[in-house]
Formats: structure tokens, sequence, C-alpha cells
């Protein structure tokens, strides 16, 4: 294993310009859950490593109706999962922190962390596209903002620039009636990468029977998470029956595009995607409708479906 020399910010400001200094021979660590591996592997032989956990400032949490919910990159897995507002009014971003790892993991392990490293089967990704999340970022030009959407080039490949990191991650108030779920499909469940996963959030008009929006984000089934837009765009403003979400999720199927590995066939993946498409919007839809089931039983439903 190489060796690096390990430096710490404690504001963001410090944080740039040593990046800065050091170009493209640092790398930024964070819960350093991805790191430690890949160092030990001896895939990233970073000259510098910039520990930027310590910046209170990206720890924080905040919710309102009105702006909806912000994300300091520092914020744990555990954080997601177990933070009441998230739990009430983001269910599909808790559910899909409650599949990830063991609890040691979820403690570490930062939705900057999950976010920045781009795999496309990052547990919590499909849930922020799926919430329409945008993206904070800050480098020495000042700050930009990116669609979450926009913010994945290729496997473990993003807009970002050398000398730049992702501060915020902002997710829109949540319309009323609205449910959500995420579902994690692995052989091992918890303790293991997900071999698909799908997040489904959808909104209905008061009547509780019209599509007002629908978002799908699709894991491991792509180069990048992506978005079932086609699924999406079938259900948009219109009544919401068993055959239109059965059609739904078959259009799904149709927008993955995911290849074998030793975690499953192509084919199987694009199978599971029509199954798991199909049982996160029934859900969801209970959710959305208020029943008050829905909301005690999706936490369990996300763990128990991986098998
Ligand atoms: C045992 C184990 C189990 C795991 N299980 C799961 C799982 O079930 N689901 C899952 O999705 N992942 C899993 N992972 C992967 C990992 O825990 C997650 O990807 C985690 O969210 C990474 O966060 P981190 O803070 O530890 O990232 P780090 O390891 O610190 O960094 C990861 C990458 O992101 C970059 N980075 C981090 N923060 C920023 C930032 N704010 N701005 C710019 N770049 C940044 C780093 O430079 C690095 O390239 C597992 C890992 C282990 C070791």
């Amino acid at each position: 294993m190489a060796r690096f020399e390990y430096l710490e910010a404690r504001t963001l400001r410090q944080a740039i310009s040593l990046l800065q200094r050091h170009g493209d021979e640092a790398r930024i660590v964070a819960g350093s859950t991805d790191f430690l591996v890949r160092w030990r592997q001896g895939v990233w032989q970073p000259k510098y490593v910039v520990n930027i956990g310590r910046i209170a400032s990206l720890r924080r949490i905040s919710y309102s109706r009105r702006l909806g919910l912000r994300l300091g990159a520092l914020v744990s897995v555990r954080d997601l999962e177990t933070h009441p507002q998230i739990q009430s009014n983001y269910s599909a971003l808790s559910a899909a922190a409650a599949s990830f790892a063991g609890v040691q993991v979820r403690n570490l392990a930062t939705v900057g962390g999950n976010v920045c490293n781009a795999s496309p089967a990052g547990d919590t990704l499909p849930a922020l596209l799926a919430f329409d999340a945008q993206c904070k970022i800050a480098g020495p030009e000042g700050d930009r903002w990116v669609a979450l959407s926009e913010f994945f080039t290729g496997p473990g490949r993003t807009v970002l620039q050398t000398g730049e990191i992702l501060t915020e991650l902002r997710l829109p108030p949540p319309l009323p009636n609205t449910g959500s779920l995420y579902i994690k499909h692995s052989p091992r469940g918890a303790m293991d990468i997900a071999t698909l996963g799908v997040a489904s959030v959808i909104s209905l008009e008061g009547s509780g029977r019209v599509c007002r929006n629908l978002r799908i984000g699709l894991g491991a089934v792509a180069p990048t998470p992506i978005r079932a837009s086609s699924a999406e765009s079938l259900l948009w403003g219109r009544e919401v029956t068993p055959e239109l979400i059965t059609s739904a999720a078959q259009a799904a199927k149709a927008d993955a595009k995911p290849i074998g590995d030793v975690r499953g066939s192509a084919e199987h993946r694009q199978d599971m995607v029509a199954v798991l498409t199909q049982r996160t919007l029934d859900r969801a839809l209970d959710m959305a409708r208020g029943n008050p089931m829905a909301f005690e039983m999706q936490r369990q439903f996300a763990i128990q479906a991986a098998f």
C-alpha cells in the first residue's frame, strides 16, 4: 500500500486551498469507507489525503415545508435512516439508508461520499434522483449548482473538477398526497451491494386517483443511476389503474440497460426492474392515499423484499 500525507481541513476554505495546492495528487475523504477499501486494493494511490470529515458546517440537516430538505455532504447514512422528517417526508431515502450495509458502516458513510463515489449501485442514489436532488458544489471559483441527474458521467465519474467539493444536497418539499419507497434487491440483503435498486416517488391529485407527479430512480442497471423516464411519462396526469401500473413497470424494464456480472445476469436484472417498479409503485400509492399501515410497513418491506 502506497503511503500518503494526511491533511485535515477544519473549514471549507481550508479544504479548497489544500485541494488547489495539491491538484490531482490529492483525494478527499469523508467517512473513508470507500477510500480505505480502494487504497488497500491499490486502486487509489493519492500522494495527499484531504480529510473533510471535521468541517462542522457540512454536517447540517434542515427541513421546512417551504424549502424542503437540505443535507450537508457529511450527513451520515445512519442519520438519513433515523431522522424523523426524512422518515415521514422522504421515506424512500430513509428506506434506502436502512438497506445500506450494517450500522457501523452507516455511521461512518456519508451521503456526499455515496454520491461522489458514483457507483451505479449506490443505494441512496435512486431515491435522491427520484426526489429530484440538486447538488451544491464549492470550488476555487465559488459555488455552482448541478442537478443530480446531470452529476454522474460514468461509473465512478462525476462532473466534479479538480479542487471541487460537493457541499450540500437539496430536495424540494414533497407535494401533498405523496408516497415513496426504495427496494434493494441483493442476494444477501443489507450486507451486500445492490444487484439492483428501485425508488418510486408518486404524488396524487386531491381526489386520490390521478397521478400529479411521478419519478422513478433505478440503480445498477446502467453505467450511472438513471431515471425511468418512459415509465414516468405513462402515468403523469392520468388516472392510476392497476393496468397502468403494470404498463409502467414494463416500461421501466425497457428503460433499464443492465449488464450481467457476478451479482446477476442482464436478463435477471431487467426482469427484476419490472417486479420492483411494480412493488414500489403499489406501496408508494398506498402511502399517497394515506393508508397508515403503508407507512409502518415500508421500512420492513424494503429490507425483506430483497430475498
Ligand atoms: C463493508 C462495506 C459495506 C458497504 N455497503 C454499501 C451499501 O450497502 N450500499 C452502498 O451504496 N454503499 C456501500 N458501501 C460503500 C460506501 O460505504 C458508500 O459509498 C459511502 O456512502 C461512501 O461514503 P464515505 O463518506 O465513506 O466516502 P469516502 O470513502 O470518504 O469517499 C468516497 C469517494 O467520494 C469522494 N468524496 C467524498 N466526499 C466528497 C465530497 N463531499 N466532495 C467531493 N468528493 C467527495 C472521495 O474523494 C472518494 O472518491 C459499503 C462499503 C463498505 C466498506
